[in-house]
């Protein structure tokens, strides 16, 4: 008993001091040095000008054109606008197939476009989706297959893609996860018909808000730029529908500077990844999840499936105690998009169809890795883990919360 009780105190869960004095968050969160910053803001006010297509979101997409090895780079006002954006480019209808297993927003473009998400399962390993999950959702009114690269890994686009030309419908990419990731010495961003990219402040290439389409095709290209909005549109062409999806100024220039400074935020990633890599995977029921599908990485999230049995005490339990020592940790992907609120009554499929997803959604953890985490920080959270794990006992009874 006094062991236990000794042991007890060293956990914040049971009283004792956090081990993080303030919270340490969960994504990249990357800042450019203040008067790198300052610059860039003094260069918009000498110009007096904040946005259509200014010079700096001009500059920014012929950078991402060469950095990517692309044709076309069209930057928007963030993710969610681009894959609006790209279905509405793409003139999809009826319905589209897309993983359960990714951020509500993927399936919330298809809603705004009046397009019914058809939610397919993942591998078990990889956690991506599969030419064979797609080919179970397949029917005559599926108009459309959005892959999506998840965790700095990919599905293996071309695959996807060659799937889907095999039935005659178009590919397109939600590669928010997947900036500067590499297949086969194809960069992200050249596979199908459009990919499309987050520069939210949670991934590496960050423009606080912000996102880019990137395509090989001209004439999507063209329309695109158009269905962007009347300014700064380029060659003018026929669209029925126009948007509001610029990119201001201001945040074209924390994006070059966030471009600038690539290289570095990735190579951090990686060396917090190996330190993860080498304590966590030494805890039995931790397994750190690679990404696939790439021969280089941005390393963008570190995601760990929790298996119960060996560990001595559930994911949720982990996300709890990890939370009041300050570590912020995600249960991401929960629930699956197939059990949220805004789609569970369309799956009339049952609700079970998605095995693997059920299990990912209920396993898998995210925990801080970017620009605001050092090596000691991943060390001091493997060491709690590694703690918890010696004295899991303790943990079996502690309240967990519901959705987050
Ligand atoms: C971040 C993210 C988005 C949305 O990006 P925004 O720029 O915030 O709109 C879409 N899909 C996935 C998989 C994401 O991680």
């Amino acid at each position: 008993m006094k062991t236990h009780k000794t042991r007890e105190k060293s956990f914040a869960l049971f009283g004792a001091p956090p081990a993080f004095e303030k919270p340490l968050p969960v994504a990249q969160l990357y800042f450019p040095s203040w008067e790198r910053y300052e610059a860039a803001m003094r260069g918009i006010f000498e110009r007096r000008y904040y946005t259509n297509q200014g010079p700096l979101a001009r500059q920014l997409e012929e950078q991402l054109q060469q950095f990517l090895g692309v044709k076309h780079a069209i930057c928007v006002a963030n993710a969610t606008i681009g894959l609006m954006m790209a279905a509405e480019a793409l003139n999809l209808k009826g319905k589209v197939i897309l993983p359960a297993f990714t951020f509500v927003a993927s399936a919330q473009s298809l809603s705004w476009c009046g397009i019914e998400p058809v939610f397919c399962d993942v591998n078990p390993l990889t956690h991506q989706m599969t030419p064979a999950n797609l080919e179970k959702c397949l029917d005559s009114s599926v108009s459309g297959i959005m892959g999506v690269n998840l965790w700095g890994g990919t599905c293996d686009p071309a695959a996807i893609t060659e799937f889907a030309r095999q039935h005659a419908l178009p590919a397109y990419f939600d590669s928010a996860h997947a900036f500067g990731c590499v297949v086969n010495k194809v960069k992200v961003g050249n596979f199908g018909s459009v990919e499309v990219f987050s520069f939210h402040a949670t991934k590496i290439l960050s423009a606080t808000e912000g996102g880019c389409l990137c395509t090989n095709d001209d004439d999507l290209a063209a329309r695109l730029r158009n269905i962007r909005s009347g300014y700064g549109a380029g060659r003018p062409v026929d669209v029925l529908k126009t948007a509001n999806g610029r990119m201001s100024e201001a945040q074209a220039a924390i994006a070059l500077l966030s471009l600038e400074d690539f290289p570095e935020n990735q190579r951090n990633n990686e060396r917090l990844r190996q330190s993860y890599e080498v304590c966590l995977n030494s805890i039995p029921g931790i397994r750190v999840v690679k990404p696939s599908g790439v021969s280089f990485s941005n390393y963008q999230y570190l995601v760990c499936e929790v298996d119960e049995k060996l560990l001595g005490f559930s994911r949720d339990v982990l996300l709890t105690l990890l939370k009041a020592e300050n570590v912020i940790c995600r249960r991401y992907f929960y629930p699956g998009l197939h059990r949220t609120v805004e789609y569970i009554s369309k799956q009339q499929m049952g609700a079970d169809l998605l095995p693997v997803t059920d299990h990912l959604c209920a396993t898998c953890l995210q925990l801080p890795i970017g620009a605001m985490v050092t090596l000691e920080a991943v060390e001091t959270i493997c060491d709690i883990v590694q703690r918890a794990h010696l004295v899991s006992e303790l943990f079996q009874s502690v309240p967990t919360q519901g959705r987050q």
